[in-house]
């Protein structure tokens, strides 16, 4: 929030608050209404593991006992979404990779 500014500055700022709000919103629908069937798998190389969903770009960070593919337990101990399953197709890809599939994630600020 710019307070106490050329109002053009004000209201063009405004704008972009508007749109990440807008943005946060979208990708919280989708990811809420996905079922993570596409699933990128990184193995850590000795760091947390990451997953993220091809389709919705879901992310979730898993223990460091998760960097074989077919067992995964999120690192904070909270249910996994992205898990081993059966119906669910994990693609084992490197550093580079993983992140460059990540997405901008914001609060929302207004509501
Ligand atoms: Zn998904």
């Amino acid at each position: 929030m710019i307070k106490n500014a050329d109002p053009r500055l004000v209201e063009a700022w405004q704008k972009i608050e508007d749109a990440r709000d807008a943005y946060a919103n979208e990708l919280k629908a989708v990811q809420e209404g996905c079922e993570h069937l596409l699933v990128a798998h990184w193995k850590g190389d000795g760091s947390d593991p990451y997953r993220i969903c091809l389709n919705c770009r879901f992310e979730e960070k898993g223990s460091h006992w998760s960097f074989n593919v077919n067992h995964w337990k999120a690192a904070d101990h909270t249910p996994s979404l992205l898990g081993t399953s059966p119906e669910r197709l994990i693609f084992e890809v490197g550093r580079s990779e993983i992140f460059k599939l990540r997405v901008p994630t914001y609060t929302i600020q207004n509501s």
